[in-house]
């Protein structure tokens, strides 16, 4: 094999190469005395990622998954009545976490392909006069499906409801990737992973957690131990950690927080909806193919979930693209296997890695049947990257 093997699918997401560099260093001490202001440093620009002003973000050694967790066992009680919409692989999993833990999980469920059911979750807000609902529950945007919902609007039916219940969002894929303002949208408590928009290898589950949320931690009574924000309170005060963090990833993630912060985050944002409305013209022009998102307003600007066309097994798709063009594109999960495949334009990615993965699916498609002309989808891709690419000359 020659060349790189390409990787787009939605996290783990391409690893610059300055962070890859900054994490290829020897061990160190964890508990050396200039250690704790390097963590400092890192706990308080990760905030400005996450668009926190007051509250904090933790990073814990576990991915994702490990801080929805957290933000549950450390806010709520067993038995506390949660608002959930699964409309997804990941929100079905966060779902099913909930119950597990015990929570009683009122579903507002929506075909996938849909964002949350903002009426319907206004509606049972409204309704919920005595306060039983203690948090409401949003993925932001749903990697399965490429859905990206509306977390102003929930926060909206809540204040118009004046009801108190916690905000938490998964933000795993959404946050320093597109449009995330914790602190403006009222989130309680966000949660993210380092294997996608923080372009890092996985390994570190962020959360990013309100003043609110951490006076309800203070009370809450769920049992947790690894995960308790009392016992990362004492040490990260100083910049330590109650266990052995991983240092390397740290070291990355000062990296990739520099990089984030230096391009600005509208910055990023912009470049992550440019290379979203490329592989959006792509499939427009792919004949038979389909986005999963139903409406453009929910598009998502870091994953498109693309059916294949009729009588076409994505999963053919997807083996083709990685056998035989050295191109790993995302696979279709649960309902969707089989039936549609994934373009990951999330973290460090430009226009012409873009074309290539859109050429391979492509080739693949034809590969496997699909009457897709040669050429289209990477045509209309790439004019609408000539179109708004910025010029580095121009200072852009
Ligand atoms: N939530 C979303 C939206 C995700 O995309 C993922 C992973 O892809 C997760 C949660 C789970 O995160 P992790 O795999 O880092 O535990």
């Amino acid at each position: 094999m020659h060349g790189y093997q390409h990787l787009f699918v939605p996290g783990p997401t391409n690893v610059p190469e300055p962070v890859r560099q900054a994490m290829n260093i020897p061990m160190e001490d964890m508990r050396a005395p200039d250690f704790g202001g390097f963590v400092d440093g890192v706990l308080t620009d990760i905030k400005k990622v996450f668009r926190l002003e007051n509250g904090r973000v933790f990073i814990f050694p576990s991915s994702g998954t490990g801080a929805w967790e957290s933000a549950i066992t450390n806010t709520l009680d067993t038995g506390d009545r949660v608002l959930m919409s699964r409309f997804g692989q990941f929100s079905l999993l966060w779902a099913e976490m909930a119950t597990r833990l015990g929570l009683d999980v009122d579903l507002c469920d929506t075909d996938w392909g849909n964002p949350v059911p903002v009426a319907d979750y206004a509606e049972r807000l409204k309704a919920d006069t005595s306060h039983q609902i203690k948090a409401v529950f949003a993925t932001h945007n749903e990697t399965a499906t490429g859905v990206t919902s509306d977390i102003a609007a929930i926060r909206k039916a809540l204040d118009e409801a004046g009801h108190p219940a916690l905000l938490f969002v998964d933000g795993v894929s959404s946050i320093g990737s597109i449009e995330f303002e914790m602190e403006k949208w009222g989130v309680d408590l966000a949660v993210a992973g380092s294997q996608k928009g923080f372009m890092l290898p996985a390994g570190l589950g962020f959360l990013g957690v309100s003043d609110k949320a951490l006076e309800a931690s203070k009370t809450a009574s769920m049992p947790r131990s690894y995960f308790s924000f009392e016992d990362m309170i004492a040490l990260n005060d100083t910049g330590y950690f109650p266990y052995t963090p991983a240092t390397q990833l740290l070291r990355g993630l000062r990296v990739s927080l520099d990089m984030l912060l230096e391009a600005g985050m509208e910055s990023t944002w912009a470049r992550h909806a440019r290379l979203a409305q490329g592989t959006r013209a792509a499939v427009a022009a792919w004949k038979g193919c389909d986005l999963v998102a139903r409406d453009p307003a929910s598009y998502s600007d870091t994953v498109s979930a693309i059916y294949a066309p009729e009588g076409v097994d994505a999963r053919e798709v997807i083996s083709t693209a990685y056998y035989k063009y050295q191109t790993s594109l995302g696979s279709g999960l649960n309902i969707l296997a089989g039936r549609a495949f994934r373009i990951g334009h999330i973290g460090s990615m430009n226009a012409v890695m873009l074309c290539g993965a859109i050429s391979a699916a492509e080739m693949a498609l034809r590969d496997c049947g699909a009457e897709v002309e040669p050429g289209s989808g990477l045509a209309a891709a790439s004019e609408q990257f000539r179109a708004s690419t910025p010029d580095a000359r121009q200072g852009q």
